[in-house]
């Protein structure tokens, strides 16, 4: 990767819960991507993965460690390089209902931004700009939306929307925060295809977070390639190449991931052997484990998976954190 344009450097944030406990909900965190490249976010609900996405966009503050954008670290700019950087780092979020203010139509909702942020330079140029965003992302024919209410539009559509105001300001960055996972199964492909399109054409880089190995796996394959981060009770277990991963998982966590994922050929699926996993339940984020966090779950544990942390170091061309990942590079 030679033009790094996000990076974070052992980056930790810990939030402050009920009595005087705290959870670590990202535990040093260190992840780069690439100018006009993507890194595919997965792992359970919960692990962490949208506080990350937060704290890469600097809507939340870390407690240690450093978020850097083309090489500057994003708390020590000035304001005005702050505000430049929010312009080029945008997100999408998971639900499109509560994306748009209910009592604005769509129209003032993605007006709003390009004339306070002097995109355009009056009305007349807004509404010839939205039209164009209208058009981009598919809802056409575009005089039915200028006027529409949030309420009147499908999540699809509402999805589609907030997909144009995220590119509307010209980004380089979009933290797609579980972007399709709460619109039915027929319309996430349309929306992921979407993303990737528009990817093409203003050369932009995703952050793409999902819980669903499947879209994670379309993502990757559709999208031509790029980086697959997994995450775990706040830690990145597993960084490499996004279609190596899916195809040959090394560390036992993401070997649980994508054999537990949903295939459509019920033969395959009855074929197909499951993870032994030691415990079905998820540790709390209150209380986790010692040593590798995974250990509680993992069927290959041993006494020094209990003590010690393992580092994430590189295993045949890919980090990994487990302390037996050479043998898992030979299959499991
Ligand atoms: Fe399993 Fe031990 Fe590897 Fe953790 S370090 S994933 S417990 S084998």
């Amino acid at each position: 990767m030679n033009d790094i344009l996000v990076e974070t450097r052992n980056l930790t944030k810990d939030f402050k819960v009920k009595g005087k406990k705290y959870i670590r909900a990202v535990d040093n965190v260190s992840i780069k991507i690439g100018r006009k490249e993507n890194l595919v976010l997965v792992g359970e609900s919960g692990c962490g993965k949208s506080t990350l996405g937060r704290l890469t966009l600097g809507l939340i503050k870390p407690t240690s460690g450093q978020i850097l954008f083309e090489g500057k670290d994003i708390w020590k700019m000035s304001k005005s390089e702050f505000k430049n950087f929010r312009i080029n780092a945008q997100i999408i979020h998971q639900d499109p209902y509560s994306t748009f203010n209910p009592v604005r139509t769509i129209y003032q909702s993605l007006s709003a931004p390009l004339l306070y942020h002097k995109v355009v330079k009056n009305r007349k140029e807004a509404y010839k700009k939205v039209g164009e965003l209208f058009r981009l992302v598919g809802l056409v024919p575009v005089e039915d939306f200028y006027d529409r209410y949030p309420s009147r539009m499908s999540g699809g559509q509402l999805q589609r929307a907030a997909i144009a105001r995220a590119i509307s300001l010209n980004p380089k960055y979009i933290v797609a925060d579980e972007a399709v996972s709460m619109l039915d199964a027929s319309l996430r492909l349309g929306i992921v295809d979407l993303l990737l399109d528009l990817q093409k054409k203003f050369k932009i880089s995703y952050l793409f977070i999902t819980h669903d190995l499947a879209i994670a796996r379309y993502f990757v394959l559709k999208g031509g390639g790029g980086g697959m981060a997994v995450m775990y009770l706040g830690s990145i277990v597993e960084i490499g190449l996004g279609d190596d991963i899916v195809s040959k998982p090394y560390h036992p966590y993401t070997h649980v991931l994508i054999t537990t994922t949903p295939i459509p050929d019920p033969e395959l699926a009855r074929k197909r052997p499951l993870p032994k996993l030691r415990s079905l339940e998820v540790p709390r984020l209150t209380e986790v484990p010692s040593g590798c966090k995974f250990h509680t779950r993992c069927p290959y544990a041993e006494k020094i998976c209990e003590e010690k942390v393992p580092e994430l170091r590189e295993v045949n061309g890919r980090l990994i954190a487990c302390h037996f990942a050479e043998n898992f590079v030979k299959g499991f």
